[in-house]
């Protein structure tokens, strides 16, 4: 892109420039080597669902991922093994404790949700393999599948987390008790603690981020990673559980699905818009790395993109309408010369533009059962210039024009883009 027009970047450079400076907080030193991560190290990186990526500060630097890889390796659980049989063994509620807290459900035994460590256990154990090697290989293979490039461990860290995690391992024998765990703990551990290990830059993280929020499917290599019914679940998951026991409080101020991990990584979803990535080893009181927070909340609020802010609506979806007998045709977008010759009095025609979802059919909708006359006659529906129409929309619209045609409207669609129904087919206009 042309430096000049860069906006993107020089918004994220002015980020860093304004982050850099904050000084607060700790970095975790519970893991030995974990410690001797430089404090002052910050990187940014932001890429969207072409694969365009933008990124400022440390941004090569190669970091483990620690709990960011929580959702992903909840994806490729749920895709392997379906959300039944995932949600089976673990809860999906915050716990509203700390991230290796012995948050287990008194009745059922389960972790309270994939995104604390008891539940990370659980779901690294479900994924499906012969043995704990090739269930490490496969984690480490999604991993990269979502970074779109291969990634590796680093050992050390490894290394360093097997010789004190003993918190860990006790979570895991608890949870073979209460039968939350299948398998041996101590391996069922071991391929959490190197999955944690897993090492990857600001700018990969950016990238499995745009991925998740790209329906699973990664911008940058076009493949598709998981399913798009797993990566909204997992965004579900992680816009509630996602930022230890500051989830409500990221909601509030900053409104994304969001992961963040001891090492100072941090991913953040934007869904349909973009993914972004902080690291900054210092970490907040609740374990989030304070300038990837503080960052992050200035995002949203300058880019207004918190989840439930009301965006602004698409344009228009119908484009034009009118009525009036058959002659009145010039051959004009919803004017209709249709009929056929035997004295129709058009009752309705309408054209509709861009992509239908629920919001875009129900506008279209309104104003054809405000143009469609109480006496039957032919309706015409021009859907030439739709660009695209998802499941609800397209149910809806069936249904709509279904009831037209038991009303004994005859209707005429233009434009194709439904499958075959009650209706039909039209050209001419
Ligand atoms: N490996 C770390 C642990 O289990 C990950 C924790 C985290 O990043 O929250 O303690």
């Amino acid at each position: 892109m042309d430096a000049g027009v860069d906006v993107v970047s020089e918004a994220l450079a002015g980020l860093y420039e304004r982050c850099r400076t904050l000084d607060a907080g700790e970095v975790a030193d519970y893991i030995p080597q974990l410690a001797l991560a430089d404090p002052d190290c910050f990187g940014l990186a932001l890429v969207s669902m072409d694969g365009h990526r933008y990124r400022a500060g440390d941004a090569d630097t190669a970091f483990t991922l620690q709990s960011v890889t929580k959702p992903f390796v909840l994806a490729l659980a749920l895709a392997e093994l379906g959300a039944d049989e995932v949600w089976r063994r673990v809860g999906c509620e915050p716990s509203g404790e700390a991230f290796n807290a012995i948050s287990l459900d008194e009745v059922t035994g389960r972790p309270a949700n994939p995104m604390i460590n008891a539940g990370a256990i659980a779901v690294t154990a479900l994924v499906p393999a012969t043995g704990p090697g090739e269930r490490f290989a496969r984690i480490l293979d999604c991993l990269g599948r979502f970074a779109g490039r291969r990634l590796d461990v680093d050992e050390a860290v490894h290394r360093s987390e097997a010789e004190t995690g003993d918190r860990n391992r006790a979570l895991a024998y608890l949870m073979r008790g209460t039968g939350a765990l299948r398998g041996d703990p101590a391996e069922a551990v071991d391929t959490y603690f190197r999955q944690c290990a897993v090492r990857a830059t600001v700018e990969d993280l950016a990238v499995m981020a745009a991925t998740l929020g790209n329906g699973g499917v990664n911008p940058v290599t076009g493949e598709a990673v998981v399913p798009e019914p797993v990566a909204v679940q997992v965004l579900a998951v992680m816009a509630t559980c996602g930022m230890y026991d500051g989830a409500g409080e990221w909601m509030l101020r900053v409104g994304l699905p969001a992961k963040s991990g001891v090492s100072g990584g941090l991913v953040a979803v934007a869904p349909a818009r973009f993914g972004v990535a902080v690291h900054s080893p210092r970490l907040d009181r609740v374990g989030n790395p304070v300038r990837g927070v503080a960052a992050l909340r200035e995002v949203s609020q300058r880019f207004g993109l918190h989840l439930m802010h009301n965006a602004a609506p698409g344009a228009a979806t119908v484009v034009s309408e009118g009525g009036g007998s058959p002659e009145d045709g010039d051959g004009d977008d919803g004017d209709c010369k249709g009929g056929d010759g035997g004295g129709d009095r058009r009752t309705g025609v309408l054209a509709a533009q861009g992509a239908l979802d629920f919001a875009a059919a129900e506008r279209l909708l309104s104003a054809l059962g405000e143009s469609v006359g109480a006496a039957p006659g032919p309706v015409v529906l021009n859907l030439e210039r739709v660009t695209a129409v998802d499941a609800a929309a397209e149910a809806m619209l069936t249904r709509a024009l279904t009831l037209l045609a038991d009303r004994g409207h005859r209707v005429v669609l233009v434009g194709e883009v439904l499958g075959s129904g009650p209706w039909e087919q039209g050209r001419e206009f």
